[in-house]
C-alpha cells in the first residue's frame, strides 16, 4: 500500500504518536521496537525503556495458554486478532486490555512486523460485571420472593417472571397475568384503563378466579409501571421510552376460604335463629288458629244466650259464659304476645348468585345425603337487588328443602334414577328470577295456590309440617316487593319461580 500522495509521511507517525490508543510496534518475536506515548501513559512503562522488550513483559501471567496460542495461531495465519488480555502495569497494578494485534505484511507478502493496539477496559468490565450481579442479585431475590411477579411489555407480552409466577403457570394451565389483568379490568371498569392511560399504580385488589370443577383461587394483585429508556444505538441521541407493567400477585385463597367458612358459619347460625323463631312462630300461630275456632263459637253461644234470657234467673250461667269468653280472649292474646318478633335485618344491595350459592353450600350435606345433584346455572351477570341477607337465605332453603324431600318422596315411588334439582339465575330489565326445579312427585293444578295458604300441608302435622313454610316464603319474597308462583305448564316435577325486582341503579 502507497502513502496517498497529498499525505506527508509523516502524518502517519504524528497520528500514531498523538493517538489515544496505545500503540506498538513489535519484530515477529513480540520485541518491542516501538510504543507510542499512550502506551507509556497505560502500561507505566517509558516510551525508551520499554523498547527491547517482548510484549510478554506487559502479561499477568493468568490469561489462559490457549488465549495466547489463539492469538499466535491467528497472526501466523496473517490474520489479525482481538481479544482481552490481563495486563500488569509498571507498578505491578492489574488492568484489562482490549487488544487488537494486527501483522504487518511486506511487499514479499511475509509478516515483518506486528502492529498492537489497545486500551483499557478495566472501567467498562467493571460497569458490565456491576450490571450482571445486579441483574443476578434482582433475579434471586424476585425468585426467592414468596409473590408471583411478573414484567409485561406495551404489547402484554411477558419479559420477566419468578419462580411463584412460573408454579402459577403450572397451577391455571394458562398465562396467569392475562387472565388476571382481565379480571382487573373487569372489577376496576374505566378505572383501570385510566390507571393504565396515566400510569397510576393500583394498590391492593383482591380477585376471585373461578376454576371450573375446582374451588376458586383467590389473588391480592397490585399493578405498577416503569420506564426504560431504549438502549439501541439509534435512541443514542434521541431517546426512545418503553413502558412496562409490573404485575404482582399474593394467592390469599386460603384466608379468603378460612373468612368465607367463618362468614357461612355465622350465616348459617343466624339461620337456625331466624328458623328456630319461625317455628315457635308457626306452633304459636297454629295454636292461636286452632283456639279462635272454638272460641268464636263460645262467643256465638253467648251471644244467643244473652238475647233469650232477659230475666234474672239464668244470670248466673251468662255470668259464667261471660267469664269463659274473658278469659279464653285473655288466653289468646297471652299466646300472640308470646309470639317472638321477626329479626331486623338491614336491606343491602344483594348478588342472588351469591346468595343462592351459600345456600347450596349449607345445605350441601343434605344434598349428599339425599344423593341428589344440583345443575346450578347462574346468569353470568345479574343485577342485584334490595333485601335482608338471612331471610332471603332462609327462604331459598326452604324451597330447597322442600325439593329435597320431594325427591326423597319420589324415591318410594321407584324413581330413585331421578334426582337432579336444577337451579337458575334469570336477568329481566326490571326483575331477577330464581327457578328451581324438581323431578318429585309435583304438586297438583287444584293445590297450585292452595300450598302458599296457611296451614296447608300435602304432608300432614304427623310428619311434622304445620303448612307455614310456603307461607313465610311467600311473605318474605312479598315484603321484598316480589312473589312466588308454582310454574302450571310443568307436569312431571315442580318448577318453583321467584321474582324479585332489581335494585334501582344495581
Ligand atoms: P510465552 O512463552 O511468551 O508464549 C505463550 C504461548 O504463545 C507459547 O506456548 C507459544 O505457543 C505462543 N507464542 C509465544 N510467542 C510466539 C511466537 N513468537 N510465535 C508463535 N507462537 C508464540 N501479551 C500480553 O500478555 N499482553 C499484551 O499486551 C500483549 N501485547 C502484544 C502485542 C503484540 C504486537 C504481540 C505480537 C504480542 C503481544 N502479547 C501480549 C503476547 C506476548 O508476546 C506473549 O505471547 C504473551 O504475553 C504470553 O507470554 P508468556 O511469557 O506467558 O508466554
Amino acid at each position: 500500500m502507497s502513502t496517498p500522495p497529498d499525505l506527508p509521511h509523516q502524518v502517519f507517525r504524528q497520528a500514531v504518536e498523538q493517538s489515544a490508543l496505545a500503540i506498538s510496534i513489535t519484530d515477529t518475536k513480540a520485541k518491542i521496537l516501538y510504543a507510542n506515548p499512550a502506551f507509556e501513559r497505560v502500561t507505566g512503562y517509558s516510551q525508551v525503556g520499554v523498547v527491547g522488550h517482548n510484549e510478554s513483559i506487559l502479561s499477568y501471567q493468568v490469561t489462559p495458554k490457549l488465549v495466547y496460542q489463539t492469538l499466535w495461531a491467528q497472526l501466523k495465519r496473517q490474520r489479525a486478532w482481538n481479544g482481552l488480555l490481563v495486563n500488569r502495569r509498571r507498578d505491578g497494578s492489574r488492568y484489562l486490555a482490549d487488544l487488537t494485534i494486527t501483522p504487518v505484511v511486506d511487499a514479499e507478502g511475509h509478516t515483518s512486523h506486528y502492529l498492537g493496539m489497545h486500551r483499557d477496559v478495566t472501567e467498562v468490565h467493571r460497569l458490565e460485571r456491576q450490571v450482571q450481579n445486579q441483574k443476578a442479585m434482582i433475579e434471586s431475590v424476585v425468585d426467592a420472593a414468596q409473590v408471583a411477579l411478573c414484567l409485561l411489555d406495551e404489547d402484554d407480552r411477558v419479559v420477566l417472571d419468578n419462580q411463584e409466577y412460573k408454579k402459577l403457570i403450572g397451577d391455571l394451565g394458562r398465562e396467569p397475568a392475562a387472565t388476571l389483568l382481565s379480571l382487573l379490568r373487569e372489577q376496576m371498569g374505566a378505572a383501570f384503563d385510566l390507571a393504565r392511560a396515566r400510569r397510576q399504580p393500583i394498590h391492593h385488589r383482591e380477585l376471585r378466579l373461578e376454576r371450573p370443577g375446582g374451588v376458586p383461587r383467590w389473588f391480592a394483585c397490585a399493578v405498577s409501571w416503569f420506564e426504560e429508556q431504549d438502549i439501541s444505538a439509534e435512541a443514542f441521541y434521541e431517546p426512545v421510552r418503553r413502558h412496562y407493567l409490573l404485575l404482582t400477585a399474593q394467592d390469599i385463597s386460603e384466608i379468603k376460604h378460612q373468612q368465607e367458612a367463618i362468614r357461612l358459619n355465622s350465616l348459617s347460625a343466624l339461620l337456625a335463629e331466624q328458623e328456630r323463631i319461625q317455628g315457635l312462630r308457626e306452633t304459636l300461630a297454629g295454636a292461636v288458629y286452632q283456639l279462635e275456632g272454638p272460641l268464636n263459637t263460645l262467643s256465638a253461644a253467648v251471644r244467643l244466650l244473652e238475647r233469650r234470657h232477659d230475666g234474672n234467673g239464668e244470670k248466673t250461667i251468662d255470668a259464667a259464659m261471660d267469664s269463659a269468653l274473658r278469659d279464653s280472649r285473655a288466653a289468646l292474646d297471652t299466646l300472640r304476645a308470646c309470639m317472638p318478633n321477626q329479626t331486623a335485618e338491614a336491606i343491602q344491595p344483594l348478588n342472588l348468585n351469591e346468595v343462592l350459592r351459600d345456600v347450596l353450600k349449607m345445605s350441601t350435606p343434605a344434598l349428599l345425603g339425599a344423593g341428589v345433584v344440583v345443575e346450578w346455572n347462574p346468569a353470568p351477570e345479574l343485577p342485584s337487588v334490595n333485601g335482608g341477607a338471612t331471610q332471603l337465605a332462609a327462604l331459598f332453603r326452604h324451597l330447597l328443602a322442600n325439593t329435597i324431600e320431594a325427591l326423597n318422596e319420589r324415591r318410594t315411588a321407584d324413581h330413585a334414577d331421578e334426582r337432579v334439582i336444577r337451579l337458575l339465575t334469570l336477568p329481566h330489565p326490571d326483575h331477577i328470577e330464581v327457578i328451581l326445579e324438581d323431578s318429585g312427585p309435583g304438586i297438583p293444578e287444584e293445590w297450585r295456590y292452595k300450598v302458599f295458604e296457611p296451614f296447608f300441608t300435602t304432608k300432614g302435622a304427623e310428619r311434622g309440617h304445620l303448612g307455614m313454610g310456603l307461607t313465610m316464603a311467600q311473605e318474605t319474597a312479598a315484603r321484598h316487593g316480589g312473589l312466588i308462583d308454582i310454574d302450571p305448564a310443568i307436569r312431571d316435577g315442580c318448577r318453583v319461580r321467584v321474582q324479585l325486582p332489581c335494585a334501582k341503579g344495581g
